[in-house]
């Protein structure tokens, strides 16, 4: 599907983009044959695309009109992104390279509000309103999979489903529970248990309960190496500190045969991101089944917190790969229309936001 226009939930119903770095002479011109034209076509397609270095199909000027048109619509060139550029002191260059996966990832809520009262979130302004039902957590995901055109099995554009919306899952472990097992089910949405994510704060004893009921990945939110810092910015941990918690993990992945546990951590600016933070961090997760996933700081009107620069984000990364750590950084999607982690609060209740390779579709349900 198409990952690069953002025109809303049209585009869902279309199919996939051909790229065209993908296909050899002959499977080009059978492309080009499909689309109407001649095989010469692809001739002059290849020319733009190994002689010239042309990406951009709409300069190659000269494909008849309505070919290039067709082409523009229905094929791309589509290149890995570069992620980090290193030159050596000989010269030899050294490129870090990510493709877009190809995945489509509903993120949802599980309450209205929240009661935890994390200083950085937006939600935790609000207050706690009250728990979904798990109809209303099965619902955002069926309505979402119905505006995306109902695509189901192999052609299913959603996923993945991360319960990362509004709200803390673990608190709403009654009807959450029911829910996830509707996902996981072959006879409900079968999605695989990896790709679904339950991310929490921190609640220690409903990570253990956890362990018993339902088999998904889990995230946690850290965003702190130690518990002075945790303290203040996810003040759970008051209640159950950062060991307590990291057994709980550890003890989950047990029971679960996981693999790791994703520790979110939300880059402020000042505040967690020096590299003595990335050290302590470094300490705690080392030779642990862990992935740190770092999340730029989303700002809300009021808040205090800024969004660490991008040259702290990656120092920290650094700091942390430089120490056996597996580490992403979180692409920040969908901020335009507050639809980002941590900024859905405000008039609407309730919003629920599918996050699709580089679209992102928001829809609202008021409660
Ligand atoms: N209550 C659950 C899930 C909700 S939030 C939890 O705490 O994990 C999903 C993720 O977004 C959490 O890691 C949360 O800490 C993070 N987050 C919250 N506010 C944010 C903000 N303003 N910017 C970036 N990430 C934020």
């Amino acid at each position: 599907m198409p990952r690069d226009r953002t025109d809303g939930m049209s585009a869902a119903a279309e199919t996939p983009r051909t790229n065209l770095l993908g296909l050899p002479k002959a499977e080009l011109e059978s492309y080009v044959a499909e689309l109407g034209s001649k095989p010469f076509r692809a001739r002059q397609v290849m020319n733009w695309l190994y002689k010239r270095g042309e990406g951009d199909i709409a300069s190659m000027t000269d494909l008849a009109k309505d070919f290039r048109a067709q082409l523009v619509q229905r094929a791309e060139v589509k290149l890995p992104e570069i992620v980090k550029t290193q030159v050596a002191s000989d010269g030899t260059r050294k490129w870090l390279l990510s493709g877009e996966e190809d995945r489509g990832t509903l993120c949802i809520s599980s309450q209205v509000g929240c009661v935890l009262d994390c200083s950085f979130c937006s939600t935790a302004q609000q207050g706690f309103n009250r728990n979904l039902t798990t109809a209303e957590i099965v619902g955002q995901v069926w309505l979402a999979n119905k505006e995306l055109g109902w695509k189901v099995g192999d052609d299913r554009i959603i996923t993945n489903i991360v319960l990362m919306g509004m709200g803390e899952p673990l608190a709403n472990f009654r009807n959450v529970i029911p829910a996830i097992k509707i996902f996981l089910d072959d006879l409900g949405f079968d999605i695989s248990r990896r790709r679904v994510t339950l991310s929490t704060s921190g609640l220690v004893p409903q990570i253990y309960k956890l362990a018993e009921e339902v088999n998904c990945a889990l995230a946690v939110s850290l965003h702190a190496p130690n518990d002075d810092l945790r303290n203040e910015l996810v003040p759970i941990n008051r209640k159950h500190n950062i060991a307590e918690l990291l057994e709980a993990c550890w003890h989950y992945l047990d029971e679960q045969n996981g693999r790791s546990v994703t520790f979110e951590y939300v880059m402020l600016d000042g505040v967690n991101d020096q590299p003595d933070h990335a050290r302590q961090l470094a300490k705690l997760l080392r030779g642990k089944p862990a992935k740190l996933n770092l999340i730029p700081f989303n700002p809300f009107p009021g808040t205090q917190y800024r969004r660490s620069p991008q040259a702290a984000i990656e120092r920290f990364r650094d700091e942390l790969m430089q120490r056996d750590l597996i580490v992403t950084i979180r692409k920040t999607r969908g901020d335009d229309i507050d639809a980002a982690c941590g900024q859905l609060a405000g008039q609407v209740t309730d919003r629920t936001v599918v996050r699709l390779g580089s679209k992102t579709f928001g829809l609202q349900v008021r409660a």
